[in-house]
């Protein structure tokens, strides 16, 4: 990323961090912008901060952010060498599912991201984050369950990136089925990483594996 798109980035960042756009504003302690490599060439989005992550400002801080560490590690990745957000900045109460007004109000700042770190690959954490960008790109979206794992090309401005869909870590803490998917599609993550790695030296993948 040059320079001046990365004050355009710390821009962003902040107009996040002072957003009022929709009423999670009013509940927050912190909205959560996302945080890794900006020049990484893939991007993780979950669904939006849990208590842990509105306390800290950071995303996947508590047990389902150990797990996706644990994971990132199974395939040779560090969260430093990646970039991890979610479709919602602010934490929903309780955590209750975020409301298709909320996603509206906040996924352009998901948009701005992704258009200015232009990743190769994004791995989308969940229904949320995998409706809304399958959707975007005219894919039909029913079932996470369905549709896990599958490689996408979806088009962000004129960018053709590379998605794959998995379930949330936070679905698999306490489900041996889930988790087992969610690390059988971890396998195929490390897989199309090491594809576009090989077919294109250029985007320097190979020193995360
Ligand atoms: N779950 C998410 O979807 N995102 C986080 O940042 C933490 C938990
Ligand atoms: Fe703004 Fe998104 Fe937070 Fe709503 S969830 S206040 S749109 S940053």
């Amino acid at each position: 990323m040059k320079v001046e798109s990365l004050e355009k980035f710390r821009e962003l960042e902040k107009e996040i961090v002072n957003c009022k756009k929709c009423p999670l504003y009013l509940t927050r302690k912190n909205a959560v912008p996302g945080e890794g490599d900006l020049r990484s060439p893939i991007m993780f989005i979950g669904e939006a901060p849990g208590r842990n992550e509105d306390i800290e400002g950071r995303p996947f801080v508590g047990a389902a952010g150990r797990l996706l560490d644990s994971l990132l590690e199974s395939i040779g990745l560090r969260r430093e060498k990646v970039y991890i957000t979610n479709i919602v900045k602010c934490r929903p109460p309780n955590n209750r599912d975020p409301r298709p007004e909320e996603i509206k109000a906040c996924s352009p700042y998901l948009d701005r991201q992704i258009a200015y770190i232009k990743p190769k690959l994004i791995v989308t954490l969940g229904r949320h984050s995998t409706k809304y960008l399958l959707e975007k790109n005219r894919f039909a979206f029913r079932s996470i369950l369905k549709i896990h794992g599958r490689i996408y090309s979806i088009k962000v401005g004129k960018s053709v990136i590379k998605l794959i869909p998995t379930l949330h870590p936070a679905a698999a803490l306490y489900n041996p089925k889930l988790l087992k998917i969610l690390k059988e599609d971890f396998n195929k993550i490390k897989d199309e990483i090491e594809r576009i790695s090989r077919g294109k030296e250029k985007v320097g993948l190979e020193k995360f594996l």
